[in-house]
């Protein structure tokens, strides 16, 4: 299998894993809540996690909020962070989970604005700026940190320097960023920030929301009164440590990884660009600002969730969102104004750390086989 999906999920460092073992045998048994030396135990392993976590972002320890996954941290943030009597504004290409909150926040009479994108994806802060002054109260701002199927990084500064101007509060879905790139959330001014395990080489199943002071979202979920209120339940030590070792991992390994994944990402683009005339490239600019690991391309008239049927052993994306099973057009293509129909015919390419030049050469060659007439 050539796997050219990281921005869906990424593999699991062995490192990650050997740090999570442990913690997985039976003689590791202990709730981290208890008030007993095998629950000290944990918790202190589940206080280290935090820790690396936390410098990985530029915040305290004490502002992690352990999650199952950024699609849980996303609707704390949102669901449970929109100041009340206040509005919520977004960006038109945020993930669903960030979208998904949007009518509930209506339907509690929120008023709400989705901010419209360029043609590569990215939001003008004077876009910002008159959504904020049309807004009356407090306000909630998400906008994500890099878009996961573009690849399109956003001007966080200049956006949350507009939200500090209107006194509101500043969420980013980070979820894409952290494994390539720096981010410092004091030095940006974000009170929120939404992480993922399983897109930074960690485990699935736990993420992490930060919440910085005075951003006190009100908790979804009541009981033990862990991770101060904020979201009740017994932490998982396996996991909390995995994402915490993958953390500081990212945290060694990101300047790197970009420079050798984004030279691979261009290396895979000149070969497509050079089997496929027709072929366009979405989102990021070629000036490789975009997120190091994203590729995301047109080939006009293909239907190209049909012809990837035809290469079983390539694990690449497609502007459908086929995991509803509707089939439906990406709304992020579309955003970016595309048709549905070159939606439809455009593919993700998602490299990331174990990505070997070998693999580029062999998904470039069989793609363009498959796609010439
Ligand atoms: N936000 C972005 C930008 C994503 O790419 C994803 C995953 O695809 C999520 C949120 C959801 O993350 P999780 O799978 O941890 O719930």
């Amino acid at each position: 299998m050539i796997y050219l999906d990281h921005l869906a999920s990424t593999p699991l460092d062995p490192l990650v894993l050997e740090a999570m073992l442990p913690w997985m045998r039976p003689e590791a048994a202990g709730n981290p809540h208890a008030a007993h030396a095998a629950g000290w135990r944990a918790a202190d392993a589940i206080e280290q996690a935090k820790a690396e976590v936390a410098a990985l972002v530029g915040a305290q320890p004490g502002e992690v909020v352990f999650t199952s996954g950024a699609t849980e941290a996303n609707a704390l943030a949102l669901l449970g962070g929109v100041p009340p009597g206040g509005g919520c504004v977004v960006s038109a290409v945020e993930h669903a989970s960030v979208l998904g909150c949007l009518p509930e926040l209506r339907r509690r009479g929120h008023p709400v604005a989705v901010l419209a994108v360029d043609g590569t994806g990215r939001v003008d802060p004077a876009g910002l700026e008159r959504a904020l002054a049309k807004t009356a109260g407090p306000a909630l701002v998400s906008v994500m940190a890099a878009n996961n199927e573009v690849g399109t990084v956003q001007p966080l500064a200049e956006l949350a320097a507009v939200a500090a101007r209107h006194g509101a509060h500043m969420h980013s879905d980070a979820v894409q960023t952290l494994g390539t790139r720096a981010l410092d959330m004091a030095a940006l001014g974000l009170h929120a920030l939404s992480l993922s395990g399983h897109k930074l080489y960690g485990p699935m199943g736990i993420g992490a929301l930060i919440v910085r002071q005075p951003f006190r979202p009100v908790p979804a979920s009541a009981g033990g009164g862990q991770q101060r209120g904020m979201r009740a339940g017994t932490l998982p030590t396996p996991l909390c440590v995995g994402l915490g070792t993958a953390c500081r991992l990212a945290r060694e390994r990101r300047e790197e990884d970009a420079r050798r994944i984004a030279a691979l990402r261009e290396r895979l683009w000149r070969q497509l660009r050079e089997g496929l005339p027709d072929i366009r490239r979405n989102g990021a600019a070629e000036d490789g600002d975009g997120l190091a690991g994203c590729l995301n391309v047109t080939v006009p008239g293909i239907d190209a969730a049909d012809r990837l049927l035809d290469l079983p052993d390539l694990a690449v994306a497609t502007g459908s969102a086929c995991h509803s099973g509707a089939g439906e057009p990406s709304h992020v293509l579309l955003a970016l104004g595309l048709s549905p129909a070159d939606a439809h015919a455009s593919l993700r390419f998602g490299l990331g750390r174990g990505t070997t030049a070998a693999e580029v050469d062999a998904a470039a060659e069989r793609l363009v086989g498959l796609l010439t007439p």
